[in-house]
């Protein structure tokens, strides 16, 4: 068998779907197994959680390797001003597809933009251009409940998160340390 040659290199969109825990996790999984390759990542998250997180803190730890950037705070959470959710999302996509456009990143990872699909906040048409016209190297994972259609269509590797058990729903367990943040 021979090895992977650079013609079999191929950037894959990548979907985490599902309603289970793990969509968010599993996609700093492979960041971690890319900047253990030297492939520099891009990381923006669509919707900041109000905990200062691990994975942010721990970013630092991989310099420019590991880029994570916290866009859209309020969004959906306080839904009170629907145009400026709007245009935090649209300029959390302006400041991802500059940065993309500047190269060099080997993964990038669109967190909770699934949710922004939904509320129709970014018409899922943009997305699905962007991913076509996207460097062809660069690997993009998309992450959220309700991946849309077209998007699951579009992709190469789909994966739904089965939830069987979660503590918050099983016995209203707040969210731990090191596993929700
Ligand atoms: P994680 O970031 O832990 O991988 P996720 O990305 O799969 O989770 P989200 O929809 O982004 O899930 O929700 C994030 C938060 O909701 C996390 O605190 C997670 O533990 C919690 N959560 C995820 N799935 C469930 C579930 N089925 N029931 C209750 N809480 C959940
Ligand atoms: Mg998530």
């Amino acid at each position: 068998m021979s090895s992977a040659t650079e013609k079999d290199r191929r950037g894959l969109v990548i979907v985490h779907t599902g309603d289970g825990k793990g969509k968010t996790t599993a996609a700093l999984g492979l960041a971690l197994r890319a900047v253990g390759n030297g492939m520099p990542v891009l990381m923006i998250q669509f919707i900041k959680g109000k905990w200062k997180t691990g994975e942010r803190e721990a970013a630092k730890a991989f310099g420019s390797l590991l880029e994570i950037h916290a866009m859209g705070e309020g969004f959906t959470w306080d839904t009170k001003d629907v145009e400026r959710d709007k245009r935090k999302v649209r300029e959390g996509w302006d400041f991802m597809t500059a940065k993309v456009a500047g190269g060099g990143y080997r993964m990038l990872i669109l967190d909770e933009i699934n949710y922004v699909l939904s509320y129709d906040y970014i018409p899922v048409e943009e997305v699905l251009g962007f991913l076509r016209d996207r460097p062809p190297a660069l690997h993009v994972v998309l992450t959220g409940r309700n991946a849309p259609p077209a998007l699951i269509e579009a992709a190469d590797l789909v994966t739904e998160m089965l939830d069987i058990k979660h503590p918050f729903n099983e016995e209203g367990l707040a969210a731990q340390r090191g596993i929700e943040f």
